[in-house]
């Protein structure tokens, strides 16, 4: 089979058009996972952060990638996962902590100079944007999200853990 050489772009424009498995409002680049995209003639390889270590959804990253991009004619695609990097909230793009908010998911505040000084801001309801808020549970439908009650409008929702 004769690969198609691809540009670097190209397949960022191709990763772009992936959602996330768990918060399928925002692809894998507004998530900062993707750290780097190498081609080199018709191979690909493609590098991922992981968010949480453990995470399920990592496994379905990789396939999603690998997926489409052999589906957009590339026949060699390699996705390395870099254990040595580290992935933080501060690593979501702009627009997504607005979709996330638009999305009923209340976004991580950019990370200040601690992630504990971090964790003690008050955590706004994206539904009627009160402060009055509280913890309901660490654990929300997925490992990174927490389950919050507001106080005010007294609907339950998801926050997207900062770290
Ligand atoms: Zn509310």
């Amino acid at each position: 089979m004769v690969s198609v050489p691809i540009s670097e772009q190209a397949v960022w424009d191709i990763l772009r058009t992936i959602p996330d498995p768990e918060i399928p409002v925002l692809s894998l680049i507004d998530l900062g996972i993707v750290t780097r995209v190498r081609t080199d003639d018709g191979a690909v390889e493609v590098t991922l952060c992981p968010t949480f270590s453990g995470c399920p959804a990592l496994h379905q990253m990789r396939m999603d990638v690998e997926e489409t991009l052999v589906s957009h004619g590339c026949t060699q695609v390699t996705v390395i996962v870099d254990q040595r990097a580290s992935w933080t909230t501060d690593l979501l793009a702009e627009n997504a902590r607005r979709r996330l908010q638009a999305f009923g998911i209340a976004p991580p505040p950019p990370r200040g100079e601690s992630l504990p000084a971090t964790l003690a801001l008050p955590v706004k309801c994206p539904h009627c944007g009160s402060s009055e808020t509280k913890l309901d549970s660490e654990f929300g439908a997925t490992l990174c999200k927490q389950l919050y009650l507001c106080n005010s409008c007294h609907q339950a929702f998801e926050r997207f853990k900062p770290l």
